[in-house]
């Protein structure tokens, strides 16, 4: 099967072509597992991350992508879920042990064991891929499945990142950041919590019509102030900075909730402009959010159904798949790249 395969980490400004099309054998499902007929993978900023060493594969090569939308083509012994034929997706969560407490409370994204779909296994840069039969998650008729794949990812941990605010309707929210994440939490924002104000902080004045244009209340640049202060705000930047801004716009016993696997440290002196008073003082809180959990998937699913979400998206071939990554560094974003794979 066609596969694009990294074949060890490096620079993506210095290597603009970190994947390989090769051709490698089409894996077989195991024991509750399995295999599917990868049709669209989404493209997402944690693949650069893996590239680049930020959150690195344990084992190369590897096929990366985490997005990943196919028909259950074969089944392993004892996996019963699903028929051949099947729709499902595959997202971040490949599997986790099930029996540690962070997983029998739900919150499996945590577990010691947990295991990243295109890192830690192969993902859907490929024709075929396998996954154990729990960790799948079926796919609602309304999306095809160039949409549904930047949902499983973007739109998934969006929702956890909402979740892990606690805003309230009313409450103001803040996004530093606008990408395939941050627009689909202005939808869910709007849909959920209709009396709250939407802030959203961008460095392109693209980004900021494209919030505008999706009902933002106010756009503005990374450091400008907004026209009041906020409840919580939701970081998707792979920088500093906006970090340090964010702080700053936050009412007393305000949350910022980072999404953001790994953090680059190109601008980390920004760090130093924290000032103990103005941005930590009066009990502000950081938060990460990391991974997703199952739940997430289904949830976020569901409701961008309810919602009838329908992700901005660009296509582009499996062979395609560095010209993507490459401009997803280079910040030529508008909606979420998805590849289309036949
Ligand atoms: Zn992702
Ligand atoms: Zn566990």
């Amino acid at each position: 099967m066609k596969a694009m395969i990294l074949r060890q980490i490096c620079s993506i400004e210095e290597n603009h072509t970190p994947l390989e099309l090769t051709d490698i054998p089409e894996p077989v499902p195991a024991a509750g597992e399995v295999l599917v007929k990868v049709s669209t993978c989404g493209v997402c900023h944690t693949e650069l991350d893996e590239i680049e060493g930020r959150t690195p594969p344990p084992e190369l090569p590897v096929v990366l992508g985490h997005q990943a939308v196919g028909v259950v083509e074969r089944v392993g012994e004892k996996a019963s879920r699903f028929d051949i034929g099947d729709r499902v997706g595959i997202a971040w969560i490949y599997s986790a042990c099930g029996k540690c407490k962070y997983c029998r409370e739900g919150n499996e994204n945590l577990c010691a064991e947990f295991k990243a779909t295109g890192r830690d296994a192969d993902g859907g840069y490929a024709q075929y891929m396998t996954v154990p039969e729990d960790f799948a998650v079926p796919i609602p008729e309304l999306f095809t499945d160039v949409e549904a794949a930047p949902l499983l990812c973007a739109g998934a941990i969006g929702y956890r990142s909402l979740r892990l605010t606690n805003l309230k309707d009313g409450q103001n929210l803040g996004l530093t950041g606008f990408g395939g994440s941050g627009h689909l939490v202005l939808k869910m924002v709007k849909h959920r919590y209709p009396n709250s104000g939407v802030f959203v902080f961008a460095r392109s004045a693209k980004e900021r019509d494209f919030a505008r244009e999706l009902g933002a209340d106010w756009a503005g640049d990374t450091s400008e102030a907004p026209p009041q202060k906020l409840d919580c705000i939701i970081d998707t930047t792979p920088v500093w900075k906006p970090v340090v801004e964010a702080m700053k716009n936050l009412n007393p016993g305000g949350r910022l909730v980072i999404n953001a696997i790994r953090k680059e440290e190109i601008d980390k002196e920004a760090l130093l402009e924290l000032d103990y008073t103005t941005h930590l003082w009066e009990e502000k809180e950081i938060k990460s959010v990391a991974n997703v959990a199952r739940m997430d998937v289904i949830e976020f699913l569901q409701l961008a159904v309810e919602m009838g979400i329908k992700p901005e998206t660009e296509e582009f071939a499996l062979e395609e798949a560095n010209r993507a990554l490459v401009e997803l560094k280079t910040r030529k974003i508008r909606g979420a790249k998805v590849l289309a794979i036949e």
